[in-house]
């Protein structure tokens, strides 16, 4: 029947039955207790009702039973029907208590299993597996998850009791305790173990089993699940993994810029440094924490760096571009040493505009001291090559007219074909090249064959009368030098026996036999190539015969000087004695003619000796003022040139001492008046004075010739570094004859103290007080009018 109906249906019935019931036991007047029929309507109700309407109904079926005994027996009440009319009533009331608990127990297990479809949906809804199990630990429930992970029918596990068998054979022992403990002492497990999977993988699965007291058994039943957590151990474990690495490559990280030799750094966006390698301790003895607590570094760099270091923070931090100083660190030992420091900003790895700066400081010490010297080095050799320079340009100034005449050549030769030759020669032991040679002609000729003039310019060609430097070059190089196989003997030496450059005299034969005495130098180029030049000696040749000539007259001037001092020496000693022997002459005259008139024979003899004494003495007195008088033209002289070309003419004989002559004479020097043999005869004696008092001495040998411009004179000075005049010669220098020479005449001096007083001068003597004698006089300057003459 329909449900909807139903009810009603059966409400209805209940109703009309009680009508019924009511309507017989009034009227039907039986003496028996019917109102017992009532329970069937209450049947009826709560087959159809709730527990409510059931206990509604019996509330009306006992007033039905009680209206109808008080129509029924108002009138005749007896205790029989009252008591009928009573127990109807009780059995009414029970029945429908009972019934009305039946139905709360119905509605109650009603609400029980729904419950418990509710709890199995849930159950199986949840993507987890879940299970109870009794205090044993046999598990008497499992969730359709069960099935869905595992691919196991869950009633047959359960039957079996079989559910450890997806468990991975390596978590079971772990498993099992981990369970077994948890049992025994009543706590969770909660445990990551590997269950395989319905495609036969195992995943990572926690089991989490928790015992919770059920108020249906009484006992501590447990309530457990396993959910999937196999993404995380793999990511934890893969963490674990990653870690470890880091781990790892970090301390390798540390070995590594602990063991490198540089300090290495680590500084913030601000340029705190935050960290140093080990090597900061081995080098500034510091320890690295305490250092980087003060960030005090600055205090070890040299005081004189400090500011650049400073700056370089400033600037690195501003521009944030890479940078590189050098400075000096202090060491441990206290020392300074010069290091290099770089740095370069990068920006954090997170993706932040963080910025850190790493670098390192390097040792360059060695490199920057010898680059120090090299520097300094430098610097001296372009000092020297300045003041050479100076000099050369002085020396050049000087003797530029000797330049210009010079007739400086050059040629280029190819050597390198007759260098194979000789490499043979020299793969053969033949340590002699020049014996072999002359024991094998051939063999130097086909050498000589070989070389070839590569080479030549113009003024080699002209010196040598060729029109072109073609013609010369055509020419084979043995025949272009007199000795020409030789000169080239000695060049195939300089290859054989590594020798850069050679030089020596030779006559070169030129066009038409012309001979040229030369003066050769031949430097050794690379590629077998020799650059050889010649200077051209000729010029020179006649200059040197001047010189000799020169000299030649010189020595004769002296003689006759030195012949003349003579004279003049004995007309002085002469004078005396002459003069007494007129004194006498007369003296005796007088007598004779007061004592003796006879003697007229004798007084005209002394008459006579008195003439003749007088003419000797005449003669002798214009042979002395001869001499003297002979040096009284005076001339308007250049002093610097007079001075350069007496050096000229005694070159040879300094050259030989090794003795310096140092002109010294400011830039204009107006002209004097002298005597230029004289003077010249002064210079060269007082030289060759200074010359022979330093021979042999071992510091240094210069002589300085000066001249210095007074109000109406020029000082000259000649001084030297020799070892000056003793004191107790210097008063008798001046005199006649003396000398501490073993070869010495000792007339030297007095002629030039007489040749300078023609000039108008005296030479005076004195010891220098850096040592060394020094002679001077002084010389006059040449008068107006005598300049105007020497002009006009
Ligand atoms: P001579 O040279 O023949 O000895 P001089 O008259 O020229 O004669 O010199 C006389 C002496 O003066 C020398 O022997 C020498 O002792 C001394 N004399 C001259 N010049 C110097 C000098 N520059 N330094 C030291 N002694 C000197």
């Amino acid at each position: 029947m329909n449900r909807r109906l139903k009810r009603p249906l059966l409400l209805i019935a209940s109703a009309v039955l009680a009508g019924l019931v009511f309507t017989f036991d009034c009227f039907a007047n039986y003496d028996y207790s019917v109102a017992v029929l009532y329970l069937a309507v209450l049947v009826l109700v709560s087959a159809a009702g709730s527990g409510k309407e059931v206990t509604r109904a019996a509330q009306a079926c006992v007033c039905l039973t009680l209206l109808s005994w008080t129509i029924v027996h108002l009138e005749s009440p007896t205790p029989a029907s009252a008591l009928r009319c009573l127990f109807a009533c009780i059995a009414i009331t029970v029945t429908g208590a009972l019934l009305v608990s039946r139905k709360r127990l119905e509605a109650t297990k009603l609400d029980l299993e729904r419950s418990r479809s509710e709890v199995e949906l849930f159950a199986n809804s949840v993507p987890f597996v879940l299970w109870r199990s009794n205090p044993g630990g046999e598990i008497e429930y499992l969730n359709e998850s069960w099935t869905t992970v595992t691919g196991l029918d869950r009633w047959a596990v359960l039957e079996g009791q079989r559910y450890n068998d997806v468990v991975h054979p390596e978590d079971m022992k772990a498993l099992s305790e981990s369970v077994s403990k948890a049992i025994a002492t009543r706590t969770t497990t909660n445990i990551k173990v590997r269950v395989r999977q319905a495609d036969g993988s195992y995943r990572w699965m926690q089991v989490y089993d928790n015992p919770a007291y059920s108020p249906l058994t009484g006992l501590v039943e447990r309530f457990g699940g396993l959910s999937d957590v196999h993404d995380e151990v793999v990511a934890k474990q893969e963490l674990e993994h990653l870690r470890n690495e880091l781990e790892i490559s970090r301390a390798e990280l540390i070995n590594f810029t602990d063991s490198v030799p540089q300090i290495l750094w680590r500084a913030d966006a601000l340029g705190k440094i935050d960290f140093f390698n080990r090597r900061y301790t081995e080098i500034t003895g510091r320890d690295v924490q305490q250092a980087l607590d003060r960030q005090d570094f600055i205090e070890d760099c040299h005081p004189d760096d400090r500011e650049v270091y400073r700056r370089l923070v400033i600037e690195a931090v501003s521009s944030k571009m890479e940078f590189r100083a050098s400075f000096r660190l202090r060491h441990a030992n206290g020392s300074y040493r010069w290091m290099s420091l770089v740095g370069r900003p990068v920006h954090s790895a997170d993706g932040s505009n963080e910025i850190r700066y790493y670098g390192g400081i390097s040792d360059i010490h060695d490199e920057v001291t010898s680059h120090q010297k090299v520097r300094e080095l430098n610097e001296t050799l372009e000092q020297r090559v300045e003041q050479r320079t100076t000099e050369l340009t002085r020396t050049e100034r000087r003797y530029a007219g000797l330049f210009d005449v010079s007739n400086m050549t050059f040629a280029e030769m190819d050597f390198s074909a007759a260098e194979l030759i000789l490499d043979e020669i020299k793969a053969n032991d033949v340590t002699d090249l020049r014996s072999y040679m002359m024991a094998h002609p051939e063999e130097l000729s086909r050498v000589l064959g070989v070389v070839k003039t590569v080479r030549v310019n113009q003024a080699l060609a002209r010196m040598m009368g060729y029109d072109s430097v073609a013609d010369l070059v055509a020419n084979p190089p043995a025949q272009n030098a007199e000795d020409g196989p030789d000169v080239l003997l000695r060049q195939l030496e300089m290859y054989y026996y590594g020798v850069d450059d050679i030089d020596g005299r030779t006559v070169l034969v030129g066009k038409g036999g012309r001979r040229i005495p030369v003066y050769f130098t031949v430097t050794r180029l690379s590629g077998g190539l020799h650059l050889s030049s010649h200077v051209d000696l000729s010029e020179q040749e006649r200059v040197e015969q001047i010189r000799q000539a020169a000299q030649a007259e010189l020595a004769r001037a002296n003689r006759i000087a030195t012949v003349g001092a003579f004279s003049a020496s004995i007309a002085h000693e002469l004078n005396q004695p002459i003069a007494a022997m007129v004194i006498d002459a007369r003296t005796g005259l007088r007598l004779i003619s007061r004592e003796n008139s006879r003697l007229e024979a004798l007084e005209r003899i002394l008459q006579r000796v008195e003439k003749n004494a007088q003419r000797v003495a005449g003669i002798v007195q214009r042979t002395k003022e001869n001499l003297v008088a002979r040096r009284h033209a005076g001339k308007a002289i250049d002093l610097y040139l007079l001075a350069f070309e007496t050096r000229s003419l005694i070159d040879h004989d300094l050259k030989r001492a090794d003795v310096e002559l140092e002109i010294v004479s400011p830039d204009t020097l107006p002209p004097v008046k002298a005597d230029p043999v004289g003077l010249q005869q002064v210079f060269v004696n007082l030289i060759n004075n200074a010359v022979d008092a330093m021979r042999g001495q071992a510091g240094v040998r210069r002589i300085t010739l000066e001249f210095l411009e007074k109000e109406n004179t020029v000082r000259v000075r000649v001084a030297d570094t020799g070892p000056g005049i003793a004191e107790e010669h210097i008063e008798k220098l001046f005199e006649p004859f003396f000398t501490t020479k073993s070869s010495g005449i000792g007339v030297g001096l007095q002629i030039c103290r007489s040749a300078v007083e023609t000039m108008g001068g005296e030479l005076t003597v004195s010891n220098q007080a850096g040592g060394g004698a020094s002679f001077e006089f002084d010389l006059p300057l040449v008068l107006e009018e005598l300049e105007g003459e020497l002009r006009g």
